[in-house]
Parts: C-alpha cells; sequence; structure tokens
C-alpha cells in the first residue's frame, strides 16, 4: 500500500497527533504532556489525512477549509475526496459536494488549494 493513512483527534476542542486506533470502539491514542506521555481517549471526531499537500506543503486533513470556504469532505457519492461550501463563521456545509453539484472537481482544484482552517476546530 503506497497510500499514507494518518487521522487528527479532535479531542476537548483541539486537534491532537493520533498514535494509534483500536477498533471497533474507535478509542485513539494521543499524546499527553505528562507522564505516561500517551492516553486513550474516545475522540469528538476523528479526521483522516487525504494524502495530499497544500501551496505551503502543509498536509490537508478532512475538513481543511481555503479562503472561499472550499471544504475537503468525503463524497459517498462521487466515491472519493472532493470540495464542499462551506459557510466559515458557523462552520456548516451549505453545498455538501461541488463535483455532484457539476460546479467543479477536486483533482481540478487541490493543487492550488490553501488551508487556513478546519471545519473541526
Ligand atoms: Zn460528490
Amino acid at each position: 500500500m503506497n497510500r499514507q493513512l494518518k487521522f487528527k483527534a479532535l479531542y476537548e476542542n483541539k486537534l491532537h497527533d493520533v498514535y494509534g486506533i483500536s477498533f471497533p470502539e474507535l478509542t485513539v491514542k494521543i499524546p499527553l504532556e505528562r507522564f505516561p506521555f500517551i492516553q486513550d481517549v474516545k475522540a469528538d471526531e476523528l479526521i483522516q489525512f487525504i494524502d495530499k499537500a497544500d501551496v505551503n506543503g502543509s498536509e490537508i486533513f478532512e475538513g481543511d477549509y481555503d479562503n472561499d470556504g472550499n471544504c475537503v469532505v468525503w463524497c459517498n457519492n462521487c466515491n472519493s475526496w472532493q470540495f464542499a461550501k462551506l459557510d466559515v463563521p458557523t462552520k456548516d456545509i451549505c453545498i455538501p459536494c461541488h463535483a455532484c453539484d457539476g460546479n467543479f472537481f477536486f483533482d481540478e482544484h487541490i493543487h492550488e488549494f490553501k488551508t487556513v482552517g478546519n471545519r473541526f476546530i
């Protein structure tokens, strides 16, 4: 498998690196600043690395959005990562998938994507 599998966990309103995931309960191992430096928690959200970098070289994760409110989502209909339209002030998705709407496709725009935030934080 050439694809990098990587996740971040939303826990106590912060995104943390994930060192391990237990199935099927989906508890995750995240860093802790004191001994034993790792803790198992039930995350509020698990977000997935999409195996791409933005124009600044930062890794792109599910829920990342740019200045235009284009937000990375998994579309079950397209069976691929796509852009949704995010209402940035409320962090609500107002258009679930631009590709399904016939607007534009992820692959045509991901190379110019610049992350400014993530909708989960
Ligand atoms: Zn779609």
